[in-house]
Order: C-alpha cells, then structure tokens, then sequence
C-alpha cells in the first residue's frame, strides 16, 4: 500500500541505490529507502493554493448572503402567518 506521506525518491527512482558505471552507492538522498517525505509545497504553490482558496471563499461569502437573505424572507413569512393565525382565534 502507498504511503501517502511519502513519495518516490526522485534521485534513485525508488531504488534506494544508484547505478554510477561499474559502481552501485547507496543512495544518500534517501538513505537507501528509496522514498522521501513529501516535499513542502513551493512558495509558488502555497500563492496559488491560496488564490483559489480566496476564491473559493468569496463564492462561499455569496451563498451564504443568499441564504441569510432567504431566512430573513422566510421569517417574515412566518411572523405574518403567526400574526394572522392570532388575529383569527
Ligand atoms: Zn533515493
């Protein structure tokens, strides 16, 4: 099963050893597991990440206007009904 907090080692492809001629060195960038830790997004990323996100929220801000206004209509309904309900009895 994959781990999902690591990933393949870009140096040895997953080996844990790399092939130099003749030779075969262990492979230091990741001690030979042949995977690494995944890597921390890039700042570039993370702008990114962030600007959808933005956006995102800005689109969840309208709904929930939408919805806030849709109570409001919905209580005033309400509020009539139970006025005019009292005003019958
Ligand atoms: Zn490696």
């Amino acid at each position: 099963m994959a781990n999902l907090d690591k990933e393949i080692c870009p140096v040895c492809n997953g080996n844990g050893y790399v092939l130099s001629g003749l030779s075969v060195y262990q492979c230091s960038y990741c001690d030979s597991q042949g995977e690494i830790p995944k890597r921390e997004a890039s700042v570039e990323e993370l702008q990114k990440m962030i600007e959808e996100f933005k956006i995102h929220r800005g689109i969840l801000q309208g709904k929930i206007k939408q919805q806030a206004s849709k109570i409001a209509e919905l209580e005033n309904v309400l509020s009539i009904q139970e006025y005019k309900r009292k005003a019958l009895s």
